[in-house]
């Protein structure tokens, strides 16, 4: 079998949620403008490393969704976000803190790693460069709020980054946010993943993998309100049984599909 981050995650969240993502096929359905939109927005940072005009490219690739029944944040709507967008890479490219070599070879990276049991671990990392000319993996977010800074080196025990450093065996990795707010800003977040943290990463895996082979899925909501995980599980519906929330929310297909190797932040 393939893992990756998002399914290691999925069953440390909820095993009964990943068993139904993964085994049964119950996918979310892509009703969220951000999310889809961050995906336009990586194609046009593509396309900047690739000398091609971005916004062009966010344009186009954001131009395909224009009619699309999204569920749009308050005071949202396509517009705004397109305006965001080119917004924050103009920004970007003013910034000139990420630097790309050979970026066919550098962008989405694929990654994987060997696993006990005939496993492998698949990784994209969406970026090796510098920042601030320091070499590192790097991760692009769209998001509408701030990463936390504080308490200092937070972004140490980032369980994503730790999963990629893990996966290639680089200490330095980085998160550069995109915050989609009233006035862009874009946060340039680095830190060091040590040796201890991947090791542990690579055990949680083996025991993660270890019990999906043994076939224990049982739910896993959260602690108490209002920590309750299950109020925002896109399987909620199928635990609560409710139809019209199904329906709402989830569309059901066989096998996995490309986007589970796309680890997107969820706003
Ligand atoms: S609704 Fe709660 S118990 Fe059900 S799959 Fe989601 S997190 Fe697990």
């Amino acid at each position: 079998m393939v893992f990756s981050y998002t399914q290691i995650s999925s069953y440390l969240r909820c095993p009964r949620s990943y068993r139904l993502r993964y085994l049964d096929g119950w996918q979310e359905k892509d009703t969220r403008a951000g999310m889809v939109f961050g995906r336009c927005f990586e194609q046009a940072l593509g396309a900047l490393f690739h000398n091609e005009d971005p916004e062009a490219r966010l344009f186009l690739e954001w131009e395909a969704h224009r009619k699309t029944p999204f569920a749009y944040k308050k005071g949202e709507s396509w517009d705004l976000l397109l305006h965001q967008g080119v917004h924050l890479l103009q920004r970007f490219a003013q910034d000139d803190r990420i630097l790309i070599h050979r970026p066919k070879q550098n962008l989405q990276v694929k990654v994987v790693r060997a696993l006990s049991g005939g496993h492998q671990f698949i990784s994209y990392l969406d970026a090796i460069g510098t920042l601030d000319r320091t070499p590192c993996i790097l991760d692009w977010k769209t998001t509408t709020s701030r990463y936390p800074e504080v308490p200092h080196d937070i972004l140490s025990l980032d369980p994503q980054l730790t999963s990629y450093s893990w996966a290639s065996g680089i200490p330095e990795v980085a998160i550069v946010a995109f915050v989609r707010k009233r006035l862009p800003e874009i946060q340039y977040l680095r830190t060091s993943i040590s040796e201890e943290q991947r090791q542990e990463f690579g055990r949680l895996v083996d025991t993660t993998v270890s019990q999906i082979e043994a076939g224990q899925f049982p739910s896993h909501g959260g602690i108490r309100f209002p920590q309750n995980g299950c109020l925002s599980c896109a399987h909620l519906g199928l635990c609560l049984n409710d139809h019209q929330m199904i329906e709402t929310n989830l569309v059901r297909r066989a096998g996995a599909s490309d986007l589970d190797w796309l680890d997107e932040l969820v706003d």
